[in-house]
């Protein structure tokens, strides 16, 4: 009998993207779009089941990233092309702008700096306000100053994901689900890979593009022949939501000036004007996307900074999300990781790491480049 898998011949296939995620798909509608062969292999029964799903779906304008970065460059970028998406394919999403808010003189010189590094980024109609004018365009609101983002907004997420599915169907993408990816090794002109699930299979691919989100680096390291060095370690930091029982107090998105690691406890609206609060920043060691209910005093503290009226017991505990990590708790931030050939050697194998926020935001920008990066 035989004990590996590898052992009877694969099946041969042009392009396939391990993970549905946003970015996955994003990805997989770009390839096909370019003409290329695609099967979509994913683990789960369905698409967009892990961080794509745990977010907060607002469509960032690119403000804090370093410019020049990565994140910078595609979250510009992949804004105009994901607003022009939603209107054209009908995805419900709303331009509603945000406010960044200072509580104290400290953070209001911050906002001065946040405002030239969203200008250097080319993000447009960036405007520092006054607590007055802040306070009048939202009641509820305390603060000693805010910045205005026009162009930030929030989207449906999964009706995104739906849309790009459907595209990367209708140019004949096919996806497999419950399909885990299971390891895979270099072979001449390529990459092949097992996969495990209801159905094992073995594909010889002319490309791999592995947007395992969360579990990149982990699959990237059973790649047989794909150099360690390359490879970063995974590191998870958790945002936990907690959502407001009633509408939300705000008709914008209210952020308060970032802390290390994420943006601070903010309030996002969704499409149906319910509110939800955070994500704060939890560094775990696993993936658990249990919420603490005692997690509830810390939001109490940080959103009465800005919202002094929030009410005793308003809060109660909604979702977690794991932000992909790559460098550890403390270093300094990291930037979207995109490796091609011409990073690791190994021809047809293109591997995403740390699509944290904005991911989403950013996902038709990446999949342009990962699509030029396999053209090439
Ligand atoms: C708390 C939080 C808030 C965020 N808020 C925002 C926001 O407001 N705006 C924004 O722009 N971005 C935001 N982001 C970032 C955004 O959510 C991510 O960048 C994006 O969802 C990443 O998508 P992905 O496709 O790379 O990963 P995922 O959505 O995690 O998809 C990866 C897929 O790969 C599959 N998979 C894993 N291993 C295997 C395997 N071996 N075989 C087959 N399939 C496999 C998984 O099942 C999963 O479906 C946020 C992220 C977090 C954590």
């Amino acid at each position: 009998m035989s004990s590996s898998p590898f052992e009877t011949p694969p099946e041969s296939v042009d392009c396939v993207v391990i993970g549905a995620g946003v970015v996955g798909l994003a990805v997989a509608r770009a390839l096909a779009l370019a003409g290329r062969e695609v099967i979509v292999v994913e683990a789960a029964e369905g698409i967009g089941t892990e961080t794509s799903s745990r977010n907060s779906e607002v469509i960032h304008a690119g403000i804090y990233y370093p410019k020049g970065s990565l994140m910078a460059r595609t979250c510009v970028e992949g804004r105009h092309l994901l607003y022009a998406y939603c209107a054209e394919h009908g995805v419900p999403h709303l331009n509603c702008g945000k406010l960044i808010v200072a509580t104290n003189e400290a953070e209001s010189e911050k906002l001065t700096e946040i405002k030239g590094r969203a200008e250097a980024n080319g993000v447009e109609g960036m405007r520092l306000l006054g607590a007055a004018e802040a306070m009048a365009m939202e009641p509820n609101l305390h603060c000693t100053a805010a910045l205005l983002s026009p162009r930030t907004g929030i989207v449906d997420s999964h009706s995104y994901m739906l849309a790009l599915q459907g595209d990367a169907e209708g140019r004949g993408a096919m996806f497999a689900f419950h399909s885990p990816v299971k390891r895979g090794r270099v072979v001449e002109g390529g990459v092949e890979i097992e996969v495990g699930g209801a159905e094992p299979m073995k594909l010889r691919c002319r490309l791999v593009v592995n947007s395992a989100g969360l579990h990149a680096p982990g699959l990237a390291q059973k790649i047989a022949g794909l150099p360690s060095d390359r490879i970063p370690p995974a590191y998870y930091a958790k945002g936990n939501y907690f959502t407001l029982a009633g509408r939300s107090p705000f008709s914008r998105l209210i952020y308060p000036v970032p802390v290390p690691g994420g943006l601070g406890v903010h309030i996002t609206v969704d499409l149906g004007g319910q509110a939800k609060f955070g994500p704060d920043v939890e560094w775990i060691p696993n993936i658990d996307y249990t919420v603490d209910p005692h997690r509830a005093d810390k939001f109490y503290a940080a959103v009465r900074r800005y919202w002094p009226d929030l009410k005793d017991g308003a809060l109660q505990p909604g979702y977690a999300g794991i932000r992909p990590k790559i460098v550890p708790q403390g270093a300094p931030a990291q930037d979207f990781t995109i490796q091609g050939p011409a990073d690791h050697g190994v021809t047809g194998l293109i591997n995403l790491f740390g699509i944290e926020s904005p991911g989403l935001t950013a996902s038709l920008a990446l999949a342009e480049r990962v699509r030029d990066i396999a053209a090439a």
